[in-house]
């Protein structure tokens, strides 16, 4: 039986599972991000006690996926400490000798949420600590020299929120500074989870999340845009989030479905995307 690995290598915490080739989950084990050194020798034992036939790392970033470029395969210029300029894919492909592909964490989601729909053409955000988007054409990630950052797009500022500057630490304002969520404590002294549904905060957040929804509809026509990460989890925000789309649109583009099909929450539960992702993309190494 052929086995697939799955590397969510995210900033607080790697996620690493193993499938078979239906791409079921069979076992699957977290550890916290420590060191570079430490969390790639955990991963390293890890997939040495549980072999597998390739695997895939979906990463948080910037990272290098150039394959022409001598830093490809490492996480670039990330602010998490120790962690800039670390060959994550040359230290685990050289210790476990196994094919291993290597994208961002967003767009191990996409094509998972792309493998499970059938959806070829689509947009995933995940909204959570950080803001990422991941994007499928034609079931190809977009991408020239590098990886896509659709989280750090400029958006217009709502006008009940003009006076906060913002926690990106490059940008200021720009969409992780003001939507992601650290923003939300950063302006109202209250953890995101302990608001209270009617703050006015929740629908500012939403404008801003709608504007990301609307630009990645204006500029790349996709079937579907999926709204996942912690902050999307929470009920009332999907209705927030299609009712200012819906606004903010105004009707110039047509909906190639209904706005309840098309602004959607991830197909996979629990955030469980990148792994069917990671798993599709390991088999696509073999082939
Ligand atoms: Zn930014």
């Amino acid at each position: 039986m052929t086995r697939f690995g799955s590397i969510e290598a995210g900033g607080t915490k790697f996620v690493l599972a193993i499938g078979d080739e239906n791409f079921k989950i069979l076992e699957a084990e977290q550890i916290p991000t420590t060191t570079p050194a430490e969390t790639i020798a955990r991963t390293v034992d890890y997939f040495k006690s549980h072999p597998v036939d390739a695997l895939a790392i979906g990463s948080f970033g910037p990272i290098d996926i150039n394959q022409d470029s001598l830093t490809y395969g490492y996480v670039t210029t990330t602010p998490k400490s120790g962690w800039a300029n670390t060959d994550l894919l040359g230290k685990i492909q050289s210790a476990l000798q196994i094919p291993v592909a290597f994208t961002t964490d967003v767009n191990s989601s996409a094509f998972g949420e792309s493998i499970v729909t059938g959806k070829d053409c689509l947009v995933y955000f995940t909204i959570g600590t950080g803001i990422g988007g991941g994007a499928l054409q034609n079931g190809q990630f977009i991408g020239g020299v590098s990886h896509a950052e659709m989280g750090h797009q400029l958006i217009k500022r709502h006008a009940a929120d003009l006076d906060f500057p913002g926690v990106c630490p490059f940008h200021g304002d720009c969409l992780e500074g003001v939507a992601a969520g650290p923003s939300l404590e950063a302006r109202t002294g209250i953890r995101g989870e302990d608001l209270p549904l009617d703050h006015e905060v929740w629908d500012i957040q939403a404008y801003y999340i709608a504007q990301a929804a609307v630009n990645a509809t204006l500029t790349h026509a996709p079937g579907r845009i999926i709204l996942g990460g912690g902050v999307m989890a929470q009920e009332h925000m999907m209705a927030r989030v299609r009712k200012q789309f819906v606004d903010l649109l105004s009707g110039y583009v047509q909906m190639p479905c209904s706005i309840e099909d098309y602004l959607v929450r991830p197909a996979v539960s629990n955030n469980g995307s990148a792994t069917i992702g990671n798993f599709a993309l390991a088999a696509q190494k073999l082939l």
